[in-house]
């Protein structure tokens, strides 16, 4: 598809998409989140051809949370390869993202890598194999499109920590199961820094474009991740990347994806295009409302999917 006719069905699904009433609520349980203006919405898009282009607010920093759950995957892939699946499955869950009653069944080995137990084990991983794990992990996600902006956001981190109840008691479940290597405490205070990281859309649309170009950064061409690591990783984007409505975004948007509480979603059609999307408000599954539509709008306007 040529830049002008991206940029033609953005502009035009966006305004459709302003244009409709804001349903839902900010994500309430992590008290930094809730001060997040509800009217913000910018996309940004980044294809394999280097057409970049954005609406909105599309350059302001977000809170992506659970997005940076894919960050995380991607560098526990590389380090332990296939290893990593003794670890954590991948199905889809069927149940809450901070669900506790599957993995005492499952004994301690979360279905996917995107639910909170999954991307507590990741983290656990990645204590145990790098050096510094917060700053190796940065510089990892920040060489992915050359973006030093990229930061942790230390006062989110604390905010998700004050009231973290259930990510406590999932660590602590797993850990008594034999599937956590490190202190729980430890893990729990990188696991929220991972999830405290901030970007803008576009640096995010920019930082994702690698799983769109088989596992190779756009800027020098080098590999992050096996071609074949790279089908994986969409896969389970695909699979399990919102949550309990993964089937719903495959069913209306076709793209593999992943969002996060503050209201942010990465979608990925590989060999083309990297695009996100930032809009507050949340639908009743924890998904972004007006992400959702816009993204469901924008692969019906393209008539592009992955099916
Ligand atoms: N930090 C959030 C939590 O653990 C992440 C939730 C999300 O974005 O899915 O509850």
């Amino acid at each position: 598809m040529k830049k002008t006719t991206y940029k033609t069905l953005i502009k035009k699904t966006f305004d459709e998409v302003c244009s409709l009433e804001n349903n839902g609520d900010k994500a309430s349980y992590i008290p930094e989140l809730v001060k997040i203006d509800s009217n913000k919405f910018g996309v940004h898009i980044t294809t394999v051809k280097s057409v970049k282009f954005g609406i909105g607010n599309y350059q302001e920093k977000f809170s992506i949370q659970s997005i940076s759950k894919v960050f995380s995957l991607t560098l526990a892939y590389k380090i332990l390869g296939e290893k990593l699946w003794n670890r954590v499955g991948v199905e889809p869950s069927g149940t809450a993202f901070n669900s506790l009653i599957q993995l005492e069944k499952d004994n301690g080995k979360p279905r996917n890598p995107f639910i909170n137990s999954g991307a507590i084990v990741i983290a656990d991983v990645l204590l145990s194999n790098l050096e510094n794990p917060k700053e190796d992990l940065l510089d990892f996600i920040r060489n992915l499109s050359k973006n030093q902006d990229i930061q942790y956001n230390a006062k989110i981190a604390a905010s998700e920590k004050s009231v973290s109840f259930r990510n406590i008691a999932l660590c602590n479940l797993i850990k008594s199961l034999g599937n956590i290597e490190n202190k729980p405490s430890d893990v729990l205070d990188f696991y929220f820094d991972i999830c405290s990281l901030e970007a803008t859309c576009e640096q995010l649309s920019e930082l994702f474009i690698f799983l769109a170009n088989n596992g190779s950064a756009m800027h020098n061409n080098s590999s992050i991740i096996t071609k074949s690591q790279s089908k994986r990783i969409n896969a389970l984007m695909q699979t399990c990347g919102f949550y309990d409505e993964s089937g719903e975004f495959a069913f209306k948007v076709g793209l593999p994806g992943k969002s996060g509480v503050g209201g942010g979603i990465i979608a990925i059609h590989p060999n083309k295009y990297a695009i996100s999307v930032w809009s507050p408000k949340l639908n009743l599954k924890g998904n972004s409302y007006k992400g959702m539509l816009f993204l469901e709008n924008f692969t019906t306007a393209t008539t592009q999917s992955i099916f």
